[in-house]
């Protein structure tokens, strides 16, 4: 056994799994769990692991970008992937698990380990030992004070809602158009992509907006609703979803984020009486952002409602909006791609606070948390994975993007360097991507010996 003791903080998703990796690989593991004695308002029991909500791990196949990020983890040999795959149920494409039984087994294993040592502890404290801090979105309030101190940060991001990402090819470029404000004629490229609303349809999109269906709020969500655990309150006011906003007063969105100021549709050169910005989301142009649409409704009335939009009638989500309380560390400032916050030694963050989405793809912040901090104690390079990976790809994508507004990202083909050559299908795109991501995963892996 290596003498070297290794503190990680959360035993969730990645927790889970870097401590699991660490202890295999020799080191003396002390996890940090504060549930029972502490809940986080969304866990229900003592289990490590433990899905939140869905018990879905997204798709399963292998021309989808979630099955390609399994397959990585596959090859690094997860464990909680290992004990997602005897858990799982019949879910066609999906990878579904039985929840009580998935988090049972990874609290077995991580019990029974005889390098791993379990505090039912809440960590107040970041001390100079190496350490991994996978404490996720809901991370208590005393250790979120300590990492806001050490990011020299004044605070970490709360983002209560979080506004849906369609796919560039899906918006309808007849209806739509490409300028930023007051720019006027047609642009093959703008900073924006603009859905232009007359006054009839801004009414009834009004109108299916405020009596779509809500996702049920948990009672520490509403909360954050009344802004009582939200932080500074104005922050949360400038979060708010859509549809409160459009609720309190029928003009409040065309004076808020669909004012048409200073946009000129250039077909008619006459200013719309409404507008809905999309901006662009990541390097390759391929996804963008609906501009402060943060939103709590239904998934199925995302689709329905904001396809209302003009330009959005057959838009294709690459994530839907959510509410909830969410932690998460200014990566593209703190982390290096390899998971190592800049500013100390010898600590490394994993899971949701890295801004990493989806239980997936924090399994595997966690995985690679703890094989680059055994490289470090070990003096060995630190690695950083091919972008053209997806795992390369979204630990890119958190530790590259803009800071100033900056938001979780979960496992897509947008956050991939685009192919050499365009392919119209987009089923061949994705068979594509795929191919060049197990190649290169493959590749790398067999020169670093992981
Ligand atoms: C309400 C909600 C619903 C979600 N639904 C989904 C979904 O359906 N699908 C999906 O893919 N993703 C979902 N997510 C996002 C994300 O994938 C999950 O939150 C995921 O569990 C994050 O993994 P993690 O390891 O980062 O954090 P977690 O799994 O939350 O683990 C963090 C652990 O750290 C512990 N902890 C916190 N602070 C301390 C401390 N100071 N000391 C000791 N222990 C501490 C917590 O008790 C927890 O056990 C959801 C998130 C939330 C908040």
């Amino acid at each position: 056994m290596n003498n070297q003791t290794i503190i990680v903080v959360g035993a969730g998703l990645a927790g889970s799994e870097a401590a699991w990796q660490l202890a295999e690989k020799g080191f003396h593991v002390q996890l940090y769990e504060m549930r029972p004695n502490k809940q986080t308002g969304a866990h229900i029991s003592d289990k490590f692991g433990e899905l939140v909500c869905s018990n879905s791990l997204g798709s399963n196949m292998p021309d989808r970008a979630a099955g390609v990020l399994k397959s990585e983890l596959r090859k690094l040999n997860s464990l909680l992937m290992k004990i997602a795959d005897e858990t799982a149920l019949p879910a066609g494409g999906a990878l579904a698990v039985d929840r009580d039984l998935f988090a049972a087994r990874i609290t077995e294993q991580l019990s029974n380990h005889s390098n791993i040592e379990i505090f039912r502890e809440e960590v107040t404290k970041i001390t100079e030992n190496p350490t991994i801090i996978a404490s996720g979105p809901l991370t208590s309030n005393t250790l979120n004070k300590a990492i806001s101190e050490i990011s020299n940060q004044d605070h970490l991001y709360f983002y209560d809602a979080i506004a849906p990402i369609v796919y560039a090819d899906s918006i309808d470029m007849s209806i739509a158009f490409s300028a930023s404000r007051y720019e006027r004629g047609l642009k093959e490229e703008g900073d924006y992509i603009n859905c232009p609303f007359t006054k009839e349809q801004y009414l009834a999109f009004i109108h299916e907006l405020i009596n779509a269906e809500r996702i049920q709020l948990r009672p520490f969500e509403r909360e954050i609703e009344d802004g009582v655990d939200a932080g500074p309150k104005k922050f949360f006011e400038g979060c708010l979803p859509v549809e409160v906003l459009a609720n309190r007063n029928i003009q409040a969105l065309a004076y808020g984020p669909l004012r048409p100021v200073g946009l000129f549709d250039p077909r008619s050169d006459q200013k719309p009486y409404a507008v809905l910005q999309l901006r662009q989301d990541n390097l390759a142009g391929d996804l963008y952002n609906i501009v402060g649409f943060q939103t709590n409704l239904t998934f199925k009335e995302q689709k329905r409602v904001f396809r209302l939009i003009p330009g959005l009638n057959n838009a294709r989500f690459a994530r839907y909006g959510q509410m909830h309380r969410n932690t998460f560390i200014n990566s593209p400032v703190l982390l290096e791609p390899t998971l190592k916050f800049k500013n100390k030694p010898q600590l490394f963050f994993a899971g949701q606070i890295t801004g990493v989405e989806g239980y997936v793809g924090n399994i595997a912040t966690g995985l690679i948390a703890a094989i680059n901090l055994a490289r470090l104690i070990n003096d060995e390079p630190l690695l950083e994975l091919p972008q053209t990976t997806m795992l390369g790809a979204l630990l890119h994508y958190i530790t590259h993007a803009n800071s100033r507004d900056f938001q979780p990202m979960k496992a897509n083909f947008g956050i991939l360097p685009p192919l050499e050559k365009k392919i119209r299908s987009k089923n061949d795109r994705y068979a594509m991507y795929s191919k060049r991501a197990n190649i290169d995963f493959e590749n790398f892996t067999q020169i670093h010996r992981i």
